[in-house]
């Protein structure tokens, strides 16, 4: 239909580029995006370095103004208008005119939902007083800049990417800044050990960090000060207090319309992003998506997949006669790949993570540690990444990957979710060809050396053992009260002289000296071959290094003279992550 009439409601992320590639498709097509807010297509990205001062100009935000997409595009954008009501058997929206109040009904062909998602508000006493902010929009970045002046001590509720990317920028604005998370990580899309890299990292730039803490009530003082009170009894005055703790579907026009909604309060669609009416379309971060691995539905708000989405359904919409070739496309589902930066750390993952394939009953899984350099060791400069990656032991499939170093980090992230949209295996890894210099990386890349060390373990020549392996095989020794705490866990196994396993340092004396696993005996590996003899054959050696590298030659050494033997996986490193 050469004139359809397409409506978009919202006009950032999913909405903009929707609309955009509409027009790139259909030049006739009327399109028309509905904004609420005063903005269309800005960069909510960029809103917590807005207010860190990184980006200084708040224009630098506005990606399109109303005027480009009118006159580059001959789209109309009504900003201040709310979308409030679907009529789909009239196939109309009301429009409300926020600055007159007046309403108006207009009529689609096709309808796009691209509203986005809300800030979750905590459903405790205080969350209204002045003082107590959430970070979404343009207007609230400024009102956040604005009332800085006054604020010394802030605190930032969620530890996600969004609660660290602020309290980053308000320690840069030279804040004294508390951050509290419920649960007992930061940065939940990762696992547990690998996320107290980032606890760390916080320490050393003095943000200090609480776990486990549950804010009650927040109090107003009279100085205007607000008082956090925290489950257990303890209290925290601060200045300002920052809300981070998620974000929900802003799917009410589509319930009230009876489109299919789905578990996690997210509009459901099909692979070509259209809902339960087949004249309705739903993008970004409204809608629920399929993860890429699990086949789970699940909610990931995230700028990438809005944009792709809003890019696949334009196709749709405007239809075969003008989409060509684009009408084969199908969402291929999502696969979590996001990134964070904090005081130059940068945390990136991809694919499924161990809690996830955990609690979707899929235990068909390996795992690897690994900290190689950013680049070759001999080139000044080199930093760790800190690796881990998630595969299927029956196919050697890559599931998932998480990694955090100084730098290098995005790129292998990158490649890494490249390889998991492709279905491919640690093999492919093993053989990825990447770019290499000295500055830039390795002949062996993290990215193969995290396939290398995978498939040789499927292969059987490099049998791993992972820490939590030990913790499980002696669960039964430790009183169930103490279940909780890894690292008392962890001794009082490593203490237990009938543990299955025989532990080895193969680092040299002085490494060992400085600090080793209890119980461990210190072999180092240029002297594993002479002393052979003083390991046991009757128990598994479970070998230990600093990273994993010496280890995995001394398990080669071990494997060919007749000893069942592991690697513990990612060394004394990952011991120390467990540990923390
Ligand atoms: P949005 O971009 O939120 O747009 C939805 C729009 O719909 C809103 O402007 C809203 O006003 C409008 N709307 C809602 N209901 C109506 C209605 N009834 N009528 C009219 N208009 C309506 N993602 C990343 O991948 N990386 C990042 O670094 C990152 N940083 C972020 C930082 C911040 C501070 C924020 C807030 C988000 C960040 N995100 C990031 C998330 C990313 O911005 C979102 O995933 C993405 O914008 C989702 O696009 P969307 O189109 O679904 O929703």
């Amino acid at each position: 239909m050469a004139n359809k009439r397409i409506l978009i409601v919202g006009g950032v992320a999913g909405g903009a580029s929707c609309a955009a590639r509409i027009r790139r498709l259909c030049e006739h097509c009327e399109i028309i995006i509905y904004e609420m807010g005063s903005y269309v297509s800005f960069a909510n990205c960029g809103l917590p370095y807005f207010i860190g001062d990184v980006i200084v100009e708040e224009d630098k935000l506005l990606v399109a103004t109303p005027e480009l997409f009118k006159n580059r595009f001959n789209i109309q954008v009504c900003t201040d208008s709310e979308v409030t009501r679907i009529d789909r058997a009239g196939k109309t929206i009301v429009v409300t005119d926020l600055s007159s109040g007046k309403t108006r009904l207009e009529a689609y062909d096709a309808l796009v939902l691209a509203t986005g998602a809300a800030a979750v508000w905590p459903n405790i006493e205080g969350v209204d007083l002045p003082g107590v902010y959430a970070l979404r929009t343009i207007p609230d970045s400024r009102k956040i800049r604005t009332a800085l002046d006054n604020i010394q001590h802030a605190v930032v509720m969620g530890g996600g990417y969004l609660g660290l990317e602020l309290a980053e920028n308000l320690k840069k604005r030279g804040l004294d800044v508390t951050l509290l998370q419920s649960s007992d990580q930061l940065m939940p899309m990762l696992d547990k050990e690998m996320a107290g890299y980032i606890e760390k990292h916080l320490q050393q730039h003095e943000i200090s960090c609480r776990l486990n803490c549950q804010v009650s009530s927040i109090q107003q003082n009279r100085d205007q000060s607000l008082t956090l009170h925290i489950t257990g009894g303890d209290a925290l005055t601060v200045d300002a207090v920052m809300i981070s703790v998620g974000v929900k579907p802003r799917a009410h026009l589509a319930i009230d319309a009876e489109l299919e909604i789905g578990e996690h309060g997210g509009i459901r669609v099909n692979e070509h992003m259209q809902t339960s009416d087949p004249a309705i379309w739903a993008v970004g971060d409204v809608v629920e998506v399929r993860h890429v691995i699990t086949g789970e539905w699940h909610l990931f708000p995230l700028a990438g997949p809005a944009n792709r989405q809003g890019r696949l359904a334009a196709a749709h919409i405007v239809g075969q006669e003008h989409a060509g070739a684009a009408t084969g496309m199908t969402y291929r589902g999502v696969q979590g790949t996001s990134v964070c930066g904090l005081f130059g750390l940068t945390v990136a993952t991809t694919g499924v993570n161990e809690k996830r394939l955990k609690a979707s009953g899929f235990d068909h899984y390996e795992k690897v540690y690994l900290h190689p350099g950013n680049h070759v060791g001999y080139y000044p400069g080199a930093k760790p990444i800190h690796m881990k990656l998630l595969y299927d032991s029956h196919d050697g499939r890559i599931l998932g990957a998480q990694a955090l170093g100084e730098s290098g980090v995005a790129r292998r992230i990158d490649v890494l979710s490249a390889f998991i949209q492709m279905q491919a295996t640690v093999y492919d890894l093993e053989e990825a060809e990447l770019c290499y210099a000295p500055q830039f990386g390795a002949t062996k890349d993290p990215v193969n050396l995290a396939g290398m060390i995978a498939a040789n373990q499927l292969r059987g020549n490099h049998p791993l053992a992972c820490w939590e392996e030990l913790l499980e095989s002696h669960v039964q020794v430790v009183d169930e009260g103490e279940q909780d705490n890894a690292s008392q866990m962890l001794s009082l196994i490593l203490d237990d002289p009938f543990s299955q396993a025989q532990i080895v340092d193969v680092r040299t004396a002085a490494e060992f000296q400085r600090k080793h696993v209890p119980n461990a005996i210190n072999v180092p590996l240029d002297d594993l071959r002479e002393r052979l003899g003083e390991l046991s054959r009757e128990r598994e050696v479970w070998v230990i290094c600093g990273v994993g590298q010496r280890a995995y030659n001394a398990t080669r050494i071990l494997q060919q003279n007749g000893f069942q033997v592991k690697n513990l996986s990612g060394g004394m490193q990952t011991y120390n992550a467990f540990q923390e």
